[in-house]
Order: structure tokens, then sequence, then C-alpha cells
């Protein structure tokens, strides 16, 4: 049975458990520079994090850093309109400059990787949420997220289904996806595991062998075109 066991102060462990940044550097100075300062997660002109209601009421318990985000333009109350009210919330926080590192949500704490489940449904590792492709420095570098910050990651999200389990059920729906868009595109799948990048089969999504080629090199990264 589907039941949410989730609890508002769940989030405090849950949150002290999932700290680490993905990367040996700050990512964030990699991509600010190409938007006024501002690293393109944080800009909710770019990406707007979304929250369910526990999460929520804890960080509105905790902090005043989050309000709840007040659409602006006619696509951003469509946005806000597709998504379950009843199941989530989208958040804005009061700018990069105003950033509480204990006090991020979990959109803040993932971003841009999302779990990946093969077709079994076997949790197997991390894969990019693709909304910032070219903008996000860290998508399509498949050695840079450390060995901690999966390890994180991954503990975090199997604790997260044991009291959300309708989430677990979202993620297997999106990892299907997934394989459908990389397919399409004819491009690898390339999934971030405990031990290392592996390449993974569009059909069925088991890991087929670990994945050899270098990362991009930096001249590669051009988020202003
Ligand atoms: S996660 Fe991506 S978009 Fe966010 S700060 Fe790092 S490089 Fe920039
Ligand atoms: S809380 Fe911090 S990490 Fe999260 S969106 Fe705001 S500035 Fe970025």
């Amino acid at each position: 049975m589907n039941t949410s066991r989730l609890r508002p102060e769940d989030f405090e462990t849950l949150y002290m458990g999932f700290a680490s940044p993905p990367a040996r550097f700050d990512c964030g100075k990699k991509c600010a520079p190409f938007n006024e300062g501002v690293p393109f997660c944080c800009d909710s002109g770019w990406v707007v994090p979304v929250a369910c209601h526990e999460e929520w009421n804890y960080l509105e318990s905790r902090t005043s850093l989050w309000h709840q985000f007040r659409p602006r333009s006619p696509s951003e109350y469509k946005m806000v309109e597709e998504v379950d009210a009843e199941q989530s919330v989208f958040i804005e926080c009061r700018g990069a400059r105003h950033c509480e590192r204990e006090n991020r949500s979990v959109s803040c704490r993932t971003f841009p990787y999302e779990p990946y489940f093969d077709g079994e449904e076997n949790l197997l590792g991390l894969v990019y949420n693709r909304v910032l492709e070219g903008k996000c420095y860290l998508v399509d570098r498949h050695r840079v997220a450390t060995k901690k910050f999966i390890g994180e990651f991954l503990r975090f999200f199997n604790r997260f289904f044991e009291l959300q389990p309708g989430e677990r059920e979202l993620y297997i729906e999106q990892s299907r996806r997934y394989r459908r868009t990389m397919s399409r595109r004819k491009s690898p799948l390339v999934v971030l595991t405990p031990e290392g990048p592996y390449e993974a089969a569009y059909r069925g999504g088991k890991l087929i062998k670990p994945w050899r080629s270098p990362d991009p090199p930096e001249s590669a990264y051009r988020p202003g075109e």
C-alpha cells in the first residue's frame, strides 16, 4: 500500500544526512557569470523549486528564507496550475545572497540530478534533470559528482521512498521517460553510481558497462548561446 508516513519533522534528519555539494568545486562560480552573477538554479526566472507540503511546513517553521512562489507570467501561471496542489507547492527563496545552506530545500540539494530506476524498479543511481540543459555546468559531466554526494543522494532517497512510496512510483515512471528521451536522441544513457558512471541500456535500463569517455572540455560550456 502506497501510504505516506512522511512528517514535517522527518526533514530534520533527512536534511542532516544530505548536506554535501555535488562537486569538489563551487559549480555556481561556473554558471553565475552567465546569469548576472546568480547561479541559474537559484534564479526563479529559470527554475522554481517544488516541495511536498511536509517539507514546506518544515521550512516555514524553521526559517524566513522561503515563501510560496507567486507566478508572474502566463507560463508561470500554467506551471502552477499543472502541479497537484494537494501534493506539492512551488516555493521561492529570498535569493542567492541570502542562502542558508542548512535550510536549502530538497530541490536545491538534488539539482541537477534525479533518482534512476531500471525497468525492474531497482534504484541504481542518478541521472540528470535536464531542465537547465545547456545552462547547468554539471549536466553530462559524468565525472564531477563525488562518491560522497552520490552516496548521500541514494541514502536520502531510499529513506524518502520508505516514508513517501508514491514518490518512488513517480521516479520509476520518470526513469522510463528518460530512457525514451535518450533513445530518441540517440544519446548515451549514463547513470552515475557509487562505483562510477555506467552506460545503461535503453531497453530495460540495466547497467551495461562502465562509462569511459572523458567529460566535455571546458570550452564546450557555452550557456550564453
Ligand atoms: S547546479 Fe548547475 S545551475 Fe546550479 S549552480 Fe551548479 S552549475 Fe549552476
Ligand atoms: S536556498 Fe540557496 S541553493 Fe536553494 S535556490 Fe535559494 S539560493 Fe539557491
